[in-house]
């Protein structure tokens, strides 16, 4: 399986598509075609970690890692991911019990064992450290520190915007240490963003290491995402004797562009609803407008505040081109007002308690009626007790993993917004 860049230059192998993170064009990797897999290909493969492992091998054929998949899959699914009926014909994917109490675990933990074997073959060739710069707004830090701690020859540097995360999330930045350096910026996530670019393309920086990214849309963070698409759906029709539809809480589209794979290459998905928050860029595309980005407007489901959905180029892709696109896509959009409601509401409609994010797609799931709905749940609502608590007025319990995390010291290392101070802070060791 060879990788082609979304602006059609270039194509690469999966190794080279994990490891440069986006295209030398700009564009991002995808599957150069997608396989078909026959029908009964996944019989017999049971537990998350065997069902990735048969999905994935045609996407690591020919690939330099392709014998070390089955590895590879074993250590990223160590973690359950329930799938709970609820009434009426409803399921809830709780892909919410990794270490950082949020779905980007999975792919992050996939991406990690990728990138950690890629490094460890070509060591002769290339010597010098691995480091991973992730700029984070809160959660897609803590979910790449947790999945690369302790890896050898891969550090990892994560740029957070100082006194701009709650102090939970804080936590899961800087709990860490040994290979794991957390920087607090003085500034905002943009300056982070803008500093992980600019260290991307310095000559100077990259002369004694390897800088890499591991943001949402490395290909190796999407592939993994197929495997709970398949492994849900496949149980739903085993319980229920029928396909079930997704709806998925939305904001850079990396989950919905998974599941659309997985629909692509013969899962029994009936259907995908993206739930977006108040950031309007997708249900505008779906209602006719051109596709285009719009200023970010912050809501409750923070993770989801996307003005310009990056997985879209791999959307439009997939589909051949806009109006076939907008044909395909089916989206709406979910205001603060009504994430408060369905947070009130859980316990007594759902007998559950949501987190601000997966309370979008519940309301979602509540507009659209009909039946057999997978409802995806991305994150643990005590990541957002300060949202969740007083609106159903208990407290939250903290689920153990998350505790663990929450009674580490924290390693915190002050930052200036600019390159200078960046390569100063690398080139300096860890302090204890
Ligand atoms: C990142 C994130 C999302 C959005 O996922 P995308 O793949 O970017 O669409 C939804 N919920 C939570 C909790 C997240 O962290």
């Amino acid at each position: 399986m060879r990788y082609v860049s979304t602006r059609g230059e270039g194509t690469a192998t999966l190794s080279e598509a994990v490891l440069r993170g986006i295209a030398p064009d700009g564009g991002l990797y995808v599957p150069e075609a997608f396989p078909t897999l026959p029908p009964g290909e996944l019989d017999g493969a049971h537990t998350l970690a065997e069902v990735a492992e048969r999905l994935l091998a045609p996407f690591f054929a020919g690939d330099a890692l392709a014998g070390e998949l089955g590895d590879i899959c074993r250590e990223a699914f160590t973690f359950p991911v329930p799938l709970r009926d609820l009434r009426g014909r409803t399921a809830v994917l709780e892909l919410f019990h990794g270490p950082t109490a949020a779905f980007k675990d999975v792919g992050a933990r996939f991406l990690a064992g990728v990138l950690s074997r890629i490094v460890g073959k070509d060591a002769n060739a290339d010597a010098r450290p691995l480091t991973i710069l992730v700029a984070t707004s809160g959660d897609t830090g803590g979910a790449v520190a947790a999945a690369f701690h302790g890896r050898p020859g891969v550090e990892v540097a994560v740029l957070y915007p100082a006194g701009m995360v709650s102090p939970r999330q804080e936590k899961q930045l800087t709990a860490w240490g040994g290979n794991v350096r957390a920087f607090a910026v003085h500034g905002a996530f943009d300056d982070c963003q803008r500093l992980v670019k600019a260290a991307m393309a310095s000559r100077e920086l990259r002369a004694d290491r390897r800088l890499s990214s591991a943001n949402s849309i490395n290909v190796g963070r999407l592939l993994p995402q197929m495997a709970y698409y398949a492994w849900a759906a496949r149980e739903y029709v085993r319980r229920h004797g029928v396909e079930p539809g997704f709806v998925i809480p939305s904001g850079n589209l990396g989950n919905a562009a998974a599941s659309l794979w997985a629909r692509t290459v013969g899962m029994p998905v009936r259907e995908v609803v993206m739930a977006t928050n108040a950031n309007p860029a997708v249900t505008a595309f779906a209602a006719g407008a051109a596709w285009a980005a719009h200023p970010t407007i912050a809501t409750l489901a923070t993770a989801m505040d996307v003005g310009s959905p990056s997985n879209m180029e791999r959307l439009l892709h997939l589909f051949g081109g806009e109006d076939a696109a907008r044909g395909a896509l089916r989206a709406e959009r979910v205001d603060d007002a009504e994430i408060r409601r369905v947070i009130r509401e859980g316990p007594e409609v759902w007998g559950s308690v949501w987190d601000p994010h997966t309370a979008t797609a519940v309301a979602v799931r509540e507009r659209i009626g009909g039946e057999d709905w997978i409802v995806v749940s991305t994150a643990h609502p005590a990541k957002f007790e300060g949202v969740v608590e007083p609106l159903i007025g208990r407290d939250v319990p903290i689920p153990p993993e998350l505790q663990r995390l929450l009674d580490q010291p924290s390693h915190a290392e002050p930052l200036e917004p600019t390159l200078d101070a960046l390569r100063d802070a690398l080139g300096r060791p860890a302090p204890p």
